[in-house]
Formats: C-alpha cells, structure tokens, sequence
C-alpha cells in the first residue's frame, strides 16, 4: 500500500466516514480471513462492512468457502473460485455498493 496515503475512501458515493474502499477490502480479504491484520485496521474494515452490503457478503462466503475446504483438509483456495469472487464483489461496486 502507498505509504503516503494511507486508507481512504475512493467512493464516489460516499459511505460515510468509511476509511477503507472496496479495494482495499479486497486486498485485505485474505489477512482478514487468517486473522492477521492489526486490530485498528480490522475495526475500520468491520465499519465498512456494516456499511458495504456487498462486501459483508463476499467476506462471509469467503470465509465459509475456506472453511468448508479446511473442513475437507484442501488447504489450497482454488485461484480461480478466488479470482472469480474478486470479480464480482468489484462488479458490483462499480454499479454503487
Ligand atoms: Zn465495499
């Protein structure tokens, strides 16, 4: 991340206060989901999603989709599931969240 700009919101719009775009929730997805991200960045990113409908629910079925694959012992997110997901969440966000 660009270290002079720190996280903002991109949105044309506007979510509010929102400190994180759907970019940047994208790019912390997978950190979010292995718990490794600092406790203030999680908390913006939990503003977000109780502001951005659609990434609450990319974060939720990505998450039970890697848990149904750890369930199975495949530790491995097929890329293109993950590609795919990425996609669509920006798709959508293009549209207005
Ligand atoms: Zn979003």
């Amino acid at each position: 991340m660009d270290p002079g700009r720190g996280l903002g919101c991109d949105l044309a719009h506007g979510l509010g206060d929102c400190k994180v775009t759907c970019t940047e929730f994208l790019t912390l997805l997978d950190d979010l989901i292995d718990d490794s991200v600092a406790a203030e960045t999680r908390a913006e990113v939990e503003k977000h999603m109780h502001k951005c409908g659609h990434c609450e629910v990319i974060f939720n079925t990505t998450r039970k989709t890697i848990e149904i694959y750890r369930s199975h012992e495949i530790y491995d997110l097929p890329t293109d599931l993950r590609d795919r997901l990425h996609a669509a969440i920006m798709a959508r966000c293009k549209k207005g969240c």
